[in-house]
């Protein structure tokens, strides 16, 4: 060994990825790039015959390495031999990919006669034995987390079965007990909420009318009031909070959750497997279900007639075999109650609710017909559709590039956390494979310690990187929905050749029926749009 004597050429490879912005804004910068070469400088001034040579840096945010301009740098100048040494923190700075990692630390690097030091996980490729060893880790530690997965997932359905809340965060209504993890307890506030919730449904408002009314009042959604009290939240959004409202999924998720009634249903959702996160829901027959578990905050006849409304209000004609579209949207223009739906054998009929059972307090004593009505409204609606692709015609096309920049935005972004997630099904093979191929269990306990806290972290690491995608696709989807969320209902739509009640809740807010005038035969009819 010369090496004393030999002056060797070294190259650093700095990365800065996104994990290190987050952590800087936690105030823990040991990843940033001037920790990185402070690091890598310090171990090549031990070594009197190293030098410096260049460093190459790259923000390569997204960690999945699809450019990376001063990597390439870096691969031309040891292919024209201006380097001897590459120096890198760990493995992982260097590429997380392990076909890059292969290709180049394990064959070309040798071919140039580069030799490759990373500090953080001890790899030299001038050691021998280094590289199966790490190999070898890495699939211990897969083994290990298949273990340490199917351990929790048993801990977790016994716990379910015992009635014991395993989620970290709390419906609505609710908050974890702070004498016991596993046990709800009301939210003394946000129980009074979901009490409006159910009483405003039973009145006849349907969830999206529900909904706006909670928001004209400014009443905080659940996401909101979490984060007013200080809660930790299960979403990650970077819209700000007071802009977030209630809306009609979660009206719709409160008015059916039985959590409400005092019984715990969990584990409806699974994972594919320990190594594929894909969320699979369960058959309603396997979901864990204890009764009496807290307590309750609607009680269970309310809650009974809200679901039976809940499947009238969505009930198919039996004659007609169409669902009632107008429920919990058509009122009366007289007295603002809703209007009933009545049959008679040949026809149906809306007609003010307030006029019942022997009340007749209401002006608006004609019923309309079902069918007339339906056919105003979708007249109604086809004039709009037909006017908004008029004004379309007119728009610039600025718009319509500024959409489309967006979409590609999102494109990439998709592509992007496919590929880590490919990397990370990719890398875990790899090793398996290599392993039963070539060797056959030598590995001490400190090897396999090491490595599992070195997986954990890349695994860890990928996860980050996958929410930070995540966080960036939601900020696009939420640019190109502002403003432009009308149109793409309407672009939905050509001209419409019968109603359904789908369209009719993106289109209508409320419709307002007057009462008949004698004289002429017509009556006042408005529509309330959800948009104008
Ligand atoms: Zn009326």
């Amino acid at each position: 060994m010369n090496n004393n004597e030999k002056k060797l050429k070294v190259g650093i490879y700095l990365r800065l990825s996104n994990e290190d912005k987050d952590k800087n804004n936690k105030k823990d910068d040991s990843e940033s790039i001037k920790n990185q070469r402070n690091m890598l400088i310090q171990y090549i001034n031990k070594y009197p015959n190293f030098i410096l040579i260049d460093e190459y840096c790259d923000e390569d945010l997204s960690g999945a390495g699809t450019y990376r301009p001063e990597f390439e740098r870096l691969i031309k100048d040891c292919e024209k031999h201006k380097l001897d040494i590459v120096l890198c923190k760990s493995q992982s700075r260097f590429s997380r990919d392990m076909e890059i990692v292969e290709k180049y630390i394990n064959n070309k690097f040798k071919e140039w006669n580069i030799r490759f030091i990373s500090l953080s996980d001890n790899a030299d490729t001038e050691i021998l034995g280094n590289k199966k060893s790490r190999q070898i880790n890495g699939l211990v530690n897969e083994w290990y987390l298949e273990d340490v997965s199917n351990n929790i997932r048993s801990a977790f359905n016994s716990k379910m079965k015992q009635g014991e809340l395993i989620s970290p965060f709390a419906p609505f209504g609710y908050e974890i007990s702070p004498n016991n993890n596993n046990k709800l307890i009301v939210d003394p506030i946000a129980k009074e909420i979901v009490k409006k919730i159910y009483n405003l449904y039973l009145t006849g408002l349907g969830y999206t009318s529900i909904a706006k009314y909670l928001n004209k009042y400014q009443i905080p959604c659940p996401s909101l009031y979490k984060y007013q009290k200080g809660i930790k939240l299960n979403i990650n959004s970077n819209k700000p909070r007071e802009k977030i409202k209630w809306n009609t999924n979660a009206i719709k998720t409160i008015l059916t959750n039985e959590v409400y009634i005092g019984n715990l249903i969990q584990g409806k959702r699974t994972t594919v497997s320990y190594k594929n996160h894909k969320i699979k829901i369960k058959d309603k027959k396997d979901w864990i279900k204890i009764k009496n578990t807290h307590e309750a905050i609607i009680d269970e006849e309310t809650f009974n007639k809200v679901q039976f409304t809940i499947k009238q209000r969505t009930k198919p004609n039996k004659k007609t075999g169409i669902v009632h579209f107008f429920s919990g949207k058509a009122y009366c223009l007289e007295c603002n109650h809703y209007m009933r739906k009545k049959n008679s054998s040949k026809h149906e009929y809306l007609v003010c609710s307030n006029n019942r059972d022997g009340y007749n307090d209401c002006l608006n004593k004609t019923s309309i017909r079902y069918d007339v009505l339906a056919n105003l409204v979708l007249g109604a609606i086809n004039n709009k559709i037909e006017k908004f692709y008029d004004e379309e015609e007119l728009e610039n096309l600025d718009s319509k590039k500024l959409d489309n920049r967006f979409k590609k935005k999102i494109k990439s972004l998709v592509a992007l956390r496919t590929d880590i997630e490919n990397k990370i099904s990719k890398t875990k093979n790899y090793l398996k494979n290599i392993y039963e191929d070539k060797v056959n269990g030598i590995i001490t306990l400190k090897q396999f310690k090491d490595l599992i806290t070195n997986y954990n972290k890349d695994e860890d690491n990928y996860k980050d990187q996958i929410k930070l995608i995540n966080n960036e696709i939601s900020h696009y989807r939420m640019k190109e929905e502002s403003g432009k969320k009308n149109k793409e209902i309407f672009k939905k739509y050509q001209k419409l050749e019968e109603l359904n009640r789908v369209v009719v809740d993106e289109f209508i807010d409320k419709i307002y029926i007057g009462k008949l005038n004698e004289e002429t035969n017509t009556r006042d009819i408005q529509i309330k749009w959800n948009f104008e």
